[in-house]
């Protein structure tokens, strides 16, 4: 049976824990969860910021080798907002997305972009690798779509007519910001570990 390299995923959602395995699935690698009490206080000031501090939290509690990711969307009109704030933009996913489309309302500038940094750290916190993904798109004006979650309705895909809410998860598991980063960083796990 072949051995498994295994890393701890910073998370404390098994659903997440779930989806990078099933992603990764044939890369030789085992995502587990942190045990223990995995309350990191994200306060940094940008994604990779963010992303060391939920990495290094994890290599405290279970002394192995762990991934973060954090994430959000940077809108081109709004100086990159919502951003590190994306989750917390306002109180429920229907009210960040009404925001959002709010703010957008009298501007033509619809650009906008995922962003997912990740951050391995080994067992004693220190760097061993960092990658960032991107996955590039427009602010629709009104919302499409029920699959995914988030700012996914109003997320226009470029090179596809259709919002990331429309897509299919295997569609979206392969352009999305995070698939992108993921990538790069089992690239550099199976070259390195
Ligand atoms: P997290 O760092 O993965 O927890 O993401 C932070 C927030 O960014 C989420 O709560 C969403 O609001 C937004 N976000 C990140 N990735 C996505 C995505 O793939 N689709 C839609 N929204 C996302």
């Amino acid at each position: 049976m072949e051995n498994k390299i295994k890393i701890v995923l910073a998370t404390g959602n098994p659903h997440k824990l779930q989806e990078i395995n099933e992603i990764t699935k044939d890369s030789g690698i085992e995502f587990i969860l942190p045990g223990g009490d995995f309350n990191p206080i994200e306060n940094g000031q940008t994604f990779e910021q963010n992303s060391l501090i939920k990495a290094q939290e994890a290599s405290r509690i279970s002394n192995m080798i762990s991934l973060a990711d954090d994430s959000g969307l940077c809108v081109d009109a709004l100086n990159g907002e919502p951003g590190i704030h994306s989750a917390r933009y306002d109180t429920t996913p229907q009210r960040r997305i009404d925001k959002l489309l709010k703010k957008l309302a009298d501007t033509d500038n619809r650009k906008a972009k995922f962003v997912c940094v990740m951050t391995l750290t080994d067992k004693d916190g220190n760097v061993l690798n960092q990658e960032i993904g991107e996955c590039h798109g427009q602010i629709a004006t009104e919302q499409y779509g029920t699959n995914g979650f988030g700012y996914d309705p109003v997320f226009l895909v470029d090179g596809y007519d259709i919002t990331m809410a429309q897509m299919s998860e295997d569609l979206k598991n392969t352009i999305s910001h995070r698939a992108n980063a993921l990538s790069k960083m089992v690239k550099y796990i199976k070259e390195n570990l």
